[in-house]
């Protein structure tokens, strides 16, 4: 049974963030494979503040990407998966920015940040880009320049604003 919980997201946010999830999906697999010319896999999975243990908390970001690699060397056999994301969303930060989950602002909001996150995800994965200290602003910033570029062609209403809200850079996670 699900338990309603003050500040966590409830069953019609979760529904939405599934839409969201999976559009995000659909634009961010096109514009990539396209790039890449071939179909590009996400091997991830999205929690929220239910399932996430101490060291995945997001603290203040509204979501925050964790990394569970397996190390070229350390892999067994070719069929292990060389590395797994899990996508930590942060639900009381998402719900006070979108209004308590408005579903009108809720659904445009994450799909930004999973179009976000899941570029990381590509930059790391594809293209084995796993910046240093250093290069993290950077990396931020080219993240939500392509963001920005993939979702721009996106006819979802709320969704410009949402690109406008990053166009700054501010962080994300
Ligand atoms: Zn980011």
């Amino acid at each position: 049974m699900f338990v309603m919980q003050e500040g966590l997201f409830g069953p019609d946010h979760l529904d939405i963030i599934e839409e969201a999830v999976s559009i995000s999906e659909e634009v961010a697999c096109d514009y990539f494979s396209a790039l890449a010319g071939r179909w590009i896999r996400y091997p991830y999975e999205i929690c929220t503040l239910r399932d996430v243990c101490d060291e995945e908390h997001p603290v203040n970001a509204f979501a925050h990407l964790v990394w569970y690699g397996t190390y070229l060397m350390d892999k067994q056999s070719g069929k292990d998966s060389r590395e797994f994301y899990r996508i930590c969303l942060n639900d009381p930060n998402i719900l006070d920015h979108t209004s308590g989950g408005r579903p009108d602002r809720l659904l445009p909001f994450m799909i930004y940040v999973i179009t976000h996150e899941l570029v990381h995800i590509t930059r790391f994965s594809t293209y084995n880009f796993h910046p240093g200290r250093e290069d993290k602003t950077r990396e931020e910033e080219k993240v939500h320049c392509i963001t920005g570029e993939i979702l721009a062609p996106v006819r979802i209403s709320g969704l410009d604003r949402v690109l406008d809200r990053f166009k700054g850079h501010q962080n994300l996670s």
